[in-house]
């Protein structure tokens, strides 16, 4: 294959180094994404997983909030049922209040999804019971009987203990979803459990209060077992407790110990064992359930604190899990930027530096200048480069000059400026059909001239007549000397007649043109004439049916024009 300075041999699609670059860098790009793809839908997932965690926590919170209004409900409700006539109203009112939460709490549970046949269950049970409390909350003092007020927190035990299948539901899906919230809800359960058994202690003495008789051995024993129940609950999530805890609930939980663990059991063992006795009490129903609730205070704040702890754990996994997703995001794009930034800085600082190169290059060698400017901003390889075909300019530029001064010297005569010969006879050889009329021209007995005022003198002669020459044919023809103090005129337009009126003028300019001599002599010169023309003929003929009048001329006594003409 030849060698061509413009075609790129090299077709394939990547043959370029821009193919190769950009193939690289879809390569690059390919693996970004890829590996991107993998940390964002783990992220994705991580913050999926995170999510329904907190979801999970916030639903597990809503289970224990209804369950402890539920239990709560019970502190009102007892106070309703022992209040005087006179507290009633506000004693009603406040019930009503706790009752409006529980419910509250409970269409919560409905939103989520919470089975409903479960939440109406509890809602059953809740129901008899508050119509129990609202009966005997409606009867005066000393109709109040025992056992309706033992019936109906029978009742409320009975709600409460029904919305244990809730907790039990929720507590296995949260494990069935993720086995490892385990401890955690061992934990939410038995802060829940505490101050559930914690209140039955208080109510188990309401109904004996109220009514004024001793406790019955079934109360006794079942209050017993709440006892016992809360203080093997207190051993697994109190001080003694090998779980980890926050500082938080450290202190909480040591106030929990310090008043409900002494004083609130000791109000509940010093009533019982009143009423294991007799019904005379020290206390009444109502002074029982205020000093009792407040003492019961720091076990519901205790389970507070740990299900808000768990929640904003939770909630901080899901927070550091979105940021996961937007730093994975972020390290993507940036990853992306630079490599597609990479890619325009080559193309910007080297592909196309190099393509302008190429087309200096190419620009030099079809002798076109190379318009290559370096900026400040260009690598130095590239610098170097533009340098390089800064210097090949130059140096083309150099042998340009020095080829057009050879061209010159080899066309032109050097003493008149005219062509030579072989300029004149090379620029006829290109325009062989073309219409071609010649001058030839000698000046007379120059030879004399010379001899007589020297061969400077006689150059001045030659340069002088070359003018009149130059003159007389303007841009109509080539004007050339054939040697010595012989020249020509070629003419490639007009006819022979406006040719050999031409040849006529410029006798008689020579003529006439005043020469002064070294020695001061005025002197004339003449020069005698030979045209011929033809288009189809060559160029030797012409020259010779020219170089025939010119012969004719001298023959004629010079100082004429001859015109060939053909012999008939
Ligand atoms: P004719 O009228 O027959 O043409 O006579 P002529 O003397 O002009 O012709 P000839 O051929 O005998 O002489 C030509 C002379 O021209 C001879 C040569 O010395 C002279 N000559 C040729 N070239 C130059 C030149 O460059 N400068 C000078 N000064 N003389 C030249
Ligand atoms: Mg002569
Ligand atoms: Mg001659």
């Amino acid at each position: 294959m030849p060698f061509s300075l413009y075609a790129d041999t090299n077709t394939g699609r990547f043959g370029g180094l821009e193919g190769r670059l950009w193939f690289m860098a879809l390569l690059a790009v390919g693996c970004t994404l890829l590996l991107a793809t993998a940390t964002i839908s783990a992220s994705i997932e991580a913050l999926r997983k995170a999510h329904a965690g907190a979801e999970n926590m916030r639903q597990f919170t809503a289970i224990f909030d209804a369950a402890n209004l539920i239990s709560a409900e019970r502190g009102p409700a007892n106070r309703l049922m022992t209040a005087s006539e006179a507290d009633r109203s506000e004693a009603r009112l406040k019930w009503h209040n706790f009752v409006g939460s529980t419910d509250a709490a409970l269409a919560e549970l409905e939103r989520r999804d919470v089975p409903d046949e479960m939440i109406d269950d509890v809602r059953a049970r809740l129901a008899a019971a508050r119509g129990l409390i609202t009966a005997i909350g409606q009867q005066r003092g000393q109709v109040r009987r025992y056992e309706e007020i033992h019936a109906a927190i029978d009742t409320m035990f009975a709600a409460r203990d029904s919305y244990r299948r809730i907790i039990e539901w929720q507590s296995g899906e949260i494990l069935r979803r993720d086995p490892e919230l385990a401890t955690i809800v061992v934990q939410g359960i038995a802060f829940s459990d505490l101050r559930e058994y914690a209140g039955r202690l208080g109510s188990y003495l309401i109904a004996p209060m109220v009514a004024g008789t001793a406790i019955t051995q079934q109360d006794m024993a079942a209050s017993s077992t709440a006892r016992g129940r809360l203080l093997e609950v207190w051993d697994l999530v109190g001080p003694r407790s090998a779980l980890p805890v926050s500082d938080a609930i450290r202190v909480k939980r040591q106030e929990v110990e310090d008043t409900f663990m002494r004083q609130g059991l000791e109000l509940i063992d010093e009533q019982m064992e009143i009423g294991s006795r007799s019904g005379r009490f020290s206390l009444d129903g109502g002074n029982l359930t205020q000093r009792y609730v407040a003492l019961m205070q720091p076990l519901g704040e205790v389970r507070n604190i740990y299900l808000s702890e768990i929640v904003s754990e939770f909630e901080t996994r899901e927070q550091d899990a979105l940021w996961a997703l937007y730093s994975n995001g972020l390290t993507t794009a940036v990853l992306l930027t630079l490599v597609l930034g990479l890619v325009a800085a080559v193309q910007i600082y080297i592909l196309r530096p190099l393509l302008r190169g190429a087309q200096a290059v190419i620009a030099l060698a079809d002798e076109r200048p190379a318009d290559l400017v370096s900026s400040p901003g260009e690598v130095r390889e590239i610098r170097r480069l533009y340098g390089a075909i800064g210097i090949l300019s130059q140096r083309l530029g150099e042998r340009a000059l020095l080829t057009r001064q050879l061209e010159i010297l080899a066309t032109t005569d050097g003493l008149t400026g005219l062509l030579n010969r072989r300029a004149l006879e090379e620029n006829t050889a290109l325009a062989v059909d073309a219409a071609k009329y010649l001058i030839l021209l000698d000046i007379d007995h120059f030879k004399s001239i010379n001899d007589r005022y020297g061969h400077p003198f006689g150059d001045t002669v030659l340069r002088t007549v070359a003018d009149l020459m130059r003159h007389s044919a303007g841009a109509s023809g080539y004007v050339a000397r054939f040697g010595g103090e012989e020249f020509a005129i070629l003419l490639e337009k007009g006819s022979l007649a406006e040719a050999a009126c031409m040849a006529r003028k410029l006798r008689k300019a020579i003529g006439n043109c005043p020469l002064t001599a070294p020695d001061g002599e005025r002197l004339t010169v003449t020069a005698s004439f030979g045209v011929a023309a033809g288009a189809d003929l060559t160029w030797n003929d012409i020259l010779n049916h020219a170089d025939a009048a010119l012969y004719r001329a001298k023959d004629a006594g010079r100082n004429r024009v001859r015109v060939f003409r053909a012999p008939v």
